[in-house]
């Protein structure tokens, strides 16, 4: 028999990807910030995490969920999608429209009206999914932008469970927001969870000013840093919880006799010099061509540098269907040999370009033997590559140069060397400020990191939004004011038919 109150995890993947290949289907671990942040929770509290498992091949799904079954831990529950549905739904409505609208960058969305249908749609069928298994108590969290519809569903259908909704990425502010043509379903949508957090105090406060905005009747009321809003009967609690990584398990391995032979080996073909570090998805809000017109501008201006300093770029293959991201790998990759052919020669390749996604190992030898982290995303919601650097620092020498508008930065800014993305000579100063630190300094700024990163770490973040899911949100102090009374104010989304 279940316990009460077990979890319910929902986000677009689950923690494992079916590949198909030649010899049959496997299942992988997935890669990204939302699977490392949620696995260890996951393993503290018994529940069912449901998602899509990636490409269906031949029907392999339930057989190979079924054999990771025993290892996982927690119950997993597939959600099928069509190609159709991966396409009109994923590719489309998610990352040609609410990603680059949602990370500032409206230029780049594709408002194609097609899109809403498949996620009006597959928004539904996570909502059959859950309602599925969810009993009175189970406690529901969804995750990130890809189902923010989902708690709509889940009050049309009638469930009065406790709803979250936790958005990984940024919440823009009011006039790129207003762009989206479905801007007041979603804003509605997102008003039928119980708590909704963002990764930061200004994701709060432009979602804040979007609900004044568009849902004119909503009566948001702060209560410390948080606020709070009277729904349908419910209190509604919307906050910020900044993401964390689990510190103790990155700065374990970290230290392990693998990683550092691992390490090693990196250091003996790059003798002599600093190590660069960039690690990002790819993808275009991590300002990759950016980082690397920065490291350019060194090179052209700071020639005392040159055969002093290697930048390793690790890329990693990311939303290969989609044609912009498919362009900026041949940009990366022509900028990148353009500056090796300037200014390499037979001793010394100033670009170590690595296209793959790294086994951990491989990838904590890499944070161990950077100099330097160079981290410029030009938006992220909070980016854990940065945290994990500073987990793996056991040796407190590395340095963060961090993008200010990385979700990190709010708690990285003591310790780190902020810069502008956009300004390519901020960010080449920015590393010659961090190539000539000295070692007091490094430790001194790597020492404040680290403390962060440990207080502040993935359990941190769980424990803090689960305190607000958990038990009913904060109540109206006596003799409050407030007016926090909601109507429906745009009819609720409309039904879609499934199948
Ligand atoms: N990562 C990985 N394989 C790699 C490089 C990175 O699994 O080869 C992981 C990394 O450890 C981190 C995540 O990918 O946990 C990236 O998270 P981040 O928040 O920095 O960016 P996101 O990709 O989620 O936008």
């Amino acid at each position: 028999m279940r316990t009460p109150g077990e979890l319910i995890l929902v986000s677009n993947r689950l923690p494992a990807t079916v590949e198909c290949g030649p010899e049959g289907a496997t299942l992988k671990p997935s890669s990204g910030g939302l699977v490392t942040a949620l696995r260890p929770v996951l393993q503290s509290r018994n529940g069912h995490w449901i998602g899509w498992p990636g490409e269906d091949c031949l029907g392999e799904i339930e057989r190979l969920v079924a054999r990771e079954q025993s290892t996982a831990a927690c119950h997993l529950v597939p959600v099928s999608l069509t190609p159709e549905e991966q396409k009109g739904f994923y590719a489309g409505f998610s990352n040609e429209i609410i990603w680059p609208l949602f990370h500032d960058l409206q230029s780049r969305c594709n408002f194609d009206p097609a899109y809403w249908k498949f996620y009006l749609t597959v928004n539904r069928k996570f909502a059959d999914a859950v309602a599925k298994v969810a009993d009175r108590d189970s406690i529901i969290w969804v995750h990130d932008y890809h189902l923010m519809l989902v708690g709509g569903f889940l009050r049309e259908m009638g469930l009065k469970n406790r709803l979250g909704f936790f958005l990984h990425i940024p919440f823009p502010p009011l006039d790129i927001f207003e762009k989206l043509p479905w801007r007041s379903e979603i804003l509605r949508a997102l008003f039928d969870f119980d708590v909704v957090g963002f990764q930061t105090l200004r994701d709060q406060r432009n979602f804040a000013g979007c609900a004044r905005r568009f849902l004119p009747n909503v009566e948001l009321h702060r209560s410390h840093e948080q606020m709070i809003a009277e729904v349908d009967g419910r209190t509604m609690l919307i906050g910020s919880f900044p993401i964390g990584i689990d510190f103790k398990e990155f700065s374990d391995a970290a230290g392990k006799p693998q990683v550092a032979a691992h390490a090693a080996e990196i250091r003996r073909n790059v003798v002599g010099r600093q190590i660069v570090l960039g690690v990002d998805r790819l993808d275009y809000t991590k300002g990759i061509p950016e980082r690397l017109k920065a490291f350019q501008h060194l090179l052209a201006t700071q020639k005392e540098m040159h055969r002093q300093i290697t930048l390793v770029q690790i890329v990693v293959p990311s939303r290969e269907t989609i044609p912009k991201y498919q362009e900026l790998k041949t940009e990366i990759e022509m900028l990148i040999s353009q500056i090796n052919g300037d200014y390499g020669d037979s001793g010394w390749v100033p670009i170590h370009y690595i296209h793959r996604n790294m086994e951990r190992t491989d990838l904590l030898a890499h944070y161990r033997i950077a100099d330097i982290a160079l981290i410029t995303p030009l938006e992220d919601g909070m980016n854990l590559v940065a945290k994990e650097f500073c987990a793996a620092q056991a040796g407190d020498q590395g340095v963060l140069i961090l993008s200010e508008f990385a979700g990190a930065a709010n708690q990285l800014r003591n310790g780190a060397i902020l810069v502008n993305p956009y300004d390519i000579e901020n960010v080449a100063d920015a590393l010659q400020m961090a190539f000539r630190m000295t070692d007091k300094e490094r430790r001194r700024r790597m020492r404040k990191l680290r403390r962060k990163v440990r207080n502040e770490d993935v359990f941190r973040w769980c424990a803090d939004f689960f305190s607000h899911l958990e038990v009913p949100g904060p109540q109206p102090a006596a003799g409050s004011t407030m007016k926090t009374k909601v109507t429906t104010l745009v009819p609720r989304i409309a039904p879609v038919k499934t199948g």
